[in-house]
């Protein structure tokens, strides 16, 4: 029996599956139906203690496991993620909602960061010269910091924690993993695998839970380095903590995401990546689209293809066949995403097309139509609150400078789109606009795994980033020797 098939989740620590120190446990539903799924454990800071006592013990002899070595298993463990696939897809659309081939494609991701990681041994490579002066010779080596702390959110329940630890094990690192208690199913079946893949004992850890864990983590004198990614309030928390404690930290945070349309944009196609991005995962994705800027004339027509596309979307469990738009995460999610239509009429916006009115709305799980506001403007609530549910505001502009003026104007950085087919106006756009991850005709241009993660102003706390090689920076710590002979 996999451990996904026990209700009563467990730490996983040392490579057991062990009961967490705790009588609190959360239920944990699938948001299509109300089932529920487990009880995950919200565990204590002493779960944390003997998590960190452990991994800083193995660390002792991963960290001084040949590179190679290291790396076949992650080798091994590409392959067991890619024979399990199914399940895995499964299992983060039943725990987190979103549609099976968006699940699908997620794993995809997640796999991708594991081959990234299997690359280690060229990765860690150093750099050496050999007459600095006469004589002396100078060498760069890389050493992986210690026992990194993991703490995820909910939307990628693949993805996310596979930005981390792989490439903190890969590079010589043991891991304690904290999922997001909303989606902690998946995680114990990754660890399965990966313990089936032939990682040590203790190399790979996991405690569930929520608060306590996450300042365990923070405070633990064994733990000195922190990748969070999650909302901004608490990355910057977390930022601020970590780097208090003395940890270094990558803090990935919340984004409120502009699509520009040109007049000269190839309408069908700009329509068809806003929706897939801002309805895609039921809008929550760090990368989704939240703002269409509809620049000089276009506005009317792409209001109302917009309409007509947002109206074909089928809703339903993500299981379904042909489901496009699954529930949010819980009902309070639903009922926030209410008021901030509620909200977003009150401020003037006018509401083309309104996610309450769909039959769904009043079924069992936690659903919430496709929602279309119109005439937004940068005063309003809506526009300026990361709302994380299928909620779309349309700006109207005259020109592409006001377009990235107002996008520059937003706390967030983390993505932004431009679709025309003018190289002069891509230009302007790339010199101009103040985020991190920037699409050209592409409606999500969320990077792969050998790039990084690029948020920017309050969309990340940090310097270096998840993935490519900033990730290998960050999981890694630096020698420089030298010598004269
Ligand atoms: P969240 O901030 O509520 O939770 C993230 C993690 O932090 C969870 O593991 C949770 O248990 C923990 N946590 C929550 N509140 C805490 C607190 N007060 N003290 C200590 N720990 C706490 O985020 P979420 O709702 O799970 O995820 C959605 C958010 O994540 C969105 O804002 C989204 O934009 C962001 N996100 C960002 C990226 C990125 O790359 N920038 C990627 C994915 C998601």
């Amino acid at each position: 029996m996999t451990q996904t098939a026990i209700k009563k989740l467990k730490n996983f620590i040392n490579g057991e599956w062990v009961e967490a120190n705790t009588d609190q446990y959360q239920s944990v539903p699938n948001p299509a139906t109300g089932e529920i799924l487990g009880e995950v454990p919200i565990s204590t800071k002493e779960d944390v203690e003997t998590a960190a006592k452990v991994a800083r013990e193995a660390f002792k002899m991963w960290s001084k496991t040949p590179v190679p070595k290291r790396a076949r298993i992650l080798f091994k463990y590409q392959q067991l993620l890619v024979d399990n696939w199914d399940e895995l897809a499964e299992l983060v659309t039943k725990e987190n909602g979103k549609s099976y081939k968006e699940a699908y494609g997620e794993v995809l991701r997640g796999i991708e960061c594991v081959e990234f990681a299997a690359g280690a041994p060229t990765l860690m490579m150093g750099e050496q010269l050999p007459d600095i002066a006469s004589n002396i010779e100078s060498g760069m080596y890389r050493y992986p910091v210690g026992v990194v702390g993991g703490i995820t959110p909910f939307n990628f329940p693949m993805m996310v924690p596979c930005w981390m630890y792989p490439l903190a094990i890969a590079m010589g690192n043991t891991f304690i993993l904290k999922p997001s208690e909303r989606t902690p199913l998946l995680a114990n079946r990754l660890a399965e695998l990966f313990q089936e893949a032939g990682l040590p004992n203790g190399v790979l850890n996991i405690v569930h839970g929520a608060h306590d864990v996450v300042n365990g983590l923070l405070e633990n004198k064994d733990v000195p380095a922190i990748s969070f990614v999650g909302s901004q309030p608490v990355a910057e928390y977390i930022y601020k903590t970590a780097a208090n404690n003395g940890k270094r930290v990558q803090a990935l945070a919340g984004a409120k995401n502009h699509s520009i349309v040109m007049p000269d944009a190839n309408l069908d196609l700009a329509v068809k990546e806003v929706i897939a991005a801002a309805y895609g995962s039921a809008g929550e994705r760090c990368m989704a689209c939240s703002v269409v800027v509809a620049v000089g004339d276009v506005a009317d027509s792409l209001v109302q293809k917009l309409n007509e596309n947002a109206n074909e979307l089928q809703m339903g469990n993500g299981l379904d066949e042909g489901v496009f738009l699954g529930p949010v995460i819980r009902q309070e999610h639903k009922e926030k995403t209410a008021n901030y239509i509620d909200i977003g009429e009150r401020e003037g916006a006018t509401l083309i097309r309104d996610g309450r009115k769909d039959e769904s709305f009043h079924e069992e799980g936690y659903f919430i139509g496709p929602t279309i506001f119109d005439n937004v403007k940068p005063s309003m609530k809506i526009w300026k609150d990361e709302i994380f549910a299928p909620v779309l505001s349309v700006v109207r502009v005259n020109s592409l400078e006001e377009a990235i003026d107002l996008t520059n104007q937003s706390d967030f950085g983390n993505g932004a789109c431009l679709f025309t087919q003018n190289g002069s106006d891509v230009r302007y756009f790339r010199e101009n606009i103040q985020v991190g991850m920037l699409g050209v005709n592409v409606g999500v241009p969320a990077p792969m795994a050998f790039f990084p993660f690029s948020g920017w102003k309050n969309s990340f706390y940090g310097d270096l980033h998840a993935n490519g090689k900033d990730g290998v920076a960050f999981y890694t710590r630096r020698k420089m020797i030298t010598a004269r002979w």
